[in-house]
């Protein structure tokens, strides 16, 4: 740290996102990517935007992208809000909607940002401990006295409440905003987007790093009530007017309107899915119940950091966590189903060279 910067950061501790590796190749399971290419559809979208127009600011109201979005999501254009990532958006949510009175309320086991958002933005973190099965009970979030934030499915363990549930949460905070990260919810979790036109506290949060196979393009967006997103706006238009690119609002709009492409990789990684959990399972592993496009998993004989170092050497990244009431578990983001058949064999090899 230098002596410059400023005792607000003192202590702060950024997030730490998973490698990214330049160097080896691996078979990269370890930031919930889509093994899958961005639909081709896509591809020509963003080579159309790479002329002379490069040399303007994009649209700061991204209003094509929105139309787009609003008429696939059933909702109006006011309803909808895009970032330069969801991790943008949720920092303009931390902006809005938290401060000194306001605590941010959110799992002790959930997506790892939320608390250096919370530090960032000098809130309170209220935790919510995970029941014992790493499950989210509802009545813990009754009259939660602050923004509730809750990731569904849930990271890392990819477990994910109703819709009831959810409806419950935000009926039981009436003064409160109760923001549904949805980044996973396309594999196999339901969306709480039509409860946003039911209930003007419920802001749902989404990506296009992980369904729509565009992590590099940095996409996601915010829904619900018009006066939420104006908010919202407030934060963005105080902070990075122009936050999306012109790559990234033709790709995003094409990306809505491939649907095909869309559904056929969603269905594809659940189908893998399915596999690696049973295969895993077969292995002797916990597999904890995934409606996410990974898998939280861990072995009695196999310590979580030991068994991610041993993929490693063997070229396989995933993902391991030190929290405590975790560290026996890794992350396993689900590939394509030959990347998934690798992990399992080496798997099984890491296992039998231990015995
Ligand atoms: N929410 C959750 C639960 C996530 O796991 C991630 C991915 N790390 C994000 C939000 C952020 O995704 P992005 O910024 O790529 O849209």
């Amino acid at each position: 740290m230098s002596r410059f910067l400023s005792s607000r950061f003192a202590t702060l501790t950024p997030y730490t996102p998973g490698e990214q590796p330049q160097n080896r190749k691996y078979i990269k399971l370890n930031t919930n990517e889509n093994p899958y290419p961005p639909s081709p559809a896509v591809t020509e979208a963003i080579r159309a935007s790479t002329g002379e127009e490069l040399k303007r600011y994009p649209d700061p109201t991204a209003a094509n992208l929105i139309r787009t979005m609003a008429e696939y999501c059933g909702v109006s254009e006011e309803q909808v809000i895009f970032g330069n990532g969801s991790d943008e958006i949720l920092a303009f949510c931390f902006l809005a909607f938290c401060d000194r009175k306001v605590p941010a309320c959110f799992a002790d086991i959930t997506y790892g940002f939320y608390k250096v958002f919370a530090e960032l933005c000098a809130v309170e973190a209220r935790i919510i401990p995970l029941t014992g099965d790493f499950s989210i009970n509802p009545a813990d979030y009754h009259r939660a006295g602050g923004t509730v934030l809750i990731a569904n499915p849930n990271a890392p363990t990819g477990m994910s409440l109703t819709l009831a549930q959810i409806e419950e949460i935000a009926v039981s905070n009436p003064d409160n905003i109760v923001i549904v990260d949805e980044a996973y919810v396309d594999f196999g979790a339901e969306s709480a987007v039509p409860l946003t036109l039911r209930y003007d506290n419920l802001l749902v949060v989404g990506t296009f790093s992980k369904s729509r196979n565009l992590a590099g393009a940095r996409l996601g967006y915010a829904i619900g009530d018009s006066k939420l997103i104006a908010d919202l706006n407030t934060v963005k238009y105080s902070f990075n007017p122009y936050n999306v690119n012109r790559l990234t609002l033709a790709a995003g709009k094409a990306a809505i309107e491939d649907r095909n492409y869309f559904t056929d990789c969603c269905n594809a990684i659940i189908e893998t899915r399915e596999f690696t959990t049973q295969a895993l399972r077969d292995a002797g592993f916990t597999v904890l119940p995934s409606k996410a496009n990974f898998v939280f998993v861990k072995n009695d004989r196999l310590h979580g950091e030991e068994y991610y170092l041993k993929l490693k050497e063997r070229g396989i990244l995933v993902r391991h966590f030190t929290d405590a009431r975790i560290s026996d578990y890794v992350r396993i983001t689900i590939g394509t189903r030959q990347e998934m058949e690798t992990l399992i064999k080496t798997t099984k090899l890491i296992l039998e060279a231990i015995q």
